[in-house]
């Protein structure tokens, strides 16, 4: 954004345009998957004119450094790691910069156990996957996904299958996507492991790593029974959950769990006086302290209450876009994402919102969103296609 031309050029009034262009922008935002009802944080004020740096190894006791915040992020990480059914007594993970980050890590560590091994992800799959890929130099393989964003288990399986045959025992590395970037459709982490075992992949041999940037927290917060399989208990060897979208702190960030008895760490570096584990060396000791709080301040009843209320918003919003005769859907029951074909250039000038290749758009009904900014945007698009359906835009559209 350019906060220019300044009406009042000092200081104090660019920080005050800038603030209410942000708060402008904010109140057209449906498109993407950030949580914005940030409870009172003003406990943390005191923090706020420190430097807090977790340089190096999360739970390494000592180290160097003593103005940290690794306590915290030890119980973060250990809230996450009994969410996602981690094992009591193999368990390791540190507080990233957001999930790109969590899958670079994972994949980094992966092709430490399992050198020579290809990773498999789908088509849906979000385009970090590929890019750690190749900064690693990992083979990728692409699976297609089917109509709703779900890996294809019978490709996936013949993909193993033709690998193994070229290359025999090299192992197999799966991301599953839980909860697309476009779709929010879930990956079966149990179903993987099952073609797995019939492509002959040993547990020894496999990485699954779980990416629930968005829907990790709120899924595994819902009975067990009937909820997606893509936790520990169902086969996955790393999770890793964004901060800034369901949990809502106001700064990118993430958490990444995966198995302990499966983590490579670097030796002790004798700088820091702690081994090297992370892909960053310094790390901010501010991410865990807001992670700590907003998770100690809702505590899983707030936590799900939350979801349960986004749930209802994004069911609101299918309901009304259908009501209008826009065809919108969810790839899965427990969603906050509604899909619909994209609408009218207009509209999309005055709402963002992401789009695909096949001509659909969506928009994330996070905490936060109010249901009068739903209405709104329903309203905008119900008038967009009263004018375009004369010039044939609307017919477009759905044929695309
Ligand atoms: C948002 C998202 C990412 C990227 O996460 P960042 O925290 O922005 O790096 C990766 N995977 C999925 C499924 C996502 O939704």
């Amino acid at each position: 954004m350019t906060p220019g031309p300044p009406g009042d050029p000092t200081m104090a009034g660019r920080l005050d345009r800038l603030h209410a262009d942000l708060l402008r922008h904010r109140d057209y935002d449906l498109g993407f998957p950030g949580a914005t009802d940030l409870p009172d944080m003003s406990p943390l004020a005191p923090f706020e004119r420190l430097l807090l740096n977790n340089v190096g190894h999360p739970f390494a006791p000592g180290g160097a450094y003593r103005m940290h915040t690794k306590h915290l992020e030890h119980e973060v990480v250990g809230f996450l790691a009994d969410l996602f059914d981690a094992p009591l007594d193999n368990r390791h993970g540190y507080v990233t910069t957001g999930s790109t980050e969590s899958t670079h890590w994972a994949l980094w560590q992966a092709r430490l156990m399992l050198p020579g091994a290809a990773v498999y992800c789908s088509s849906a799959a979000h385009y970090s996957v590929a890019k750690a890929a190749e900064l690693l130099r990992l083979r990728l393989r692409v699976v297609p996904a089917d109509e709703r964003g779900e890996m294809r288990y019978d490709l996936l399986h013949a993909a193993v299958v033709r690998d193994g045959r070229r290359q025999r025992g090299t192992g197999a590395i799966v991301v599953a996507s839980i909860g697309t970037t476009m779709t929010e459709a879930v990956d079966d982490v149990a179903r993987i492991g099952a073609v797995l075992d019939a492509a002959g992949v040993a547990e020894a041999m496999r990485w699954i790593h779980a990416d629930a940037a968005l829907a990790g927290v709120p899924l595994a917060l819902d009975e067990p029974v009937g909820r997606p399989a893509f936790t520990f208990a169902d086969g996955a060897h790393s999770v890793a959950v964004s901060g800034h979208k369901f949990l809502a702190t106001p700064f990118p960030c993430g958490v990444v769990v995966a198995l302990a008895d499966r983590h490579t760490g670097r030796g002790d570096i004798t700088y820091t006086a702690a081994p090297d584990s992370t892909i960053t060396g310094s790390r901010s000791g501010h991410a865990p302290l807001w992670l700590w709080y907003l998770l100690r301040h809702w505590g899983p009843a707030g936590l799900r209450a939350r979801a349960d209320a986004a749930r209802t918003l994004a069911r609101h919003t299918e309901q009304q876009l259908r009501g209008i005769g826009w065809p919108a859907w969810r790839a899965q029951p427990r969603a906050f994402t509604v899909v619909f074909p994209r609408p009218p250039q207009p509209l999309l000038d005055r709402w963002p919102l992401a789009t695909d290749e096949r001509g659909n758009a969506h928009a994330v009904l996070m905490p936060g969103v109010p249901r009068e900014r739903v209405d709104r945007f329903v309203a905008d698009l119900r008038e967009a296609l009263a004018t375009a359906s004369g010039v044939g835009l609307v017919s477009d559209a759905l044929a695309s």
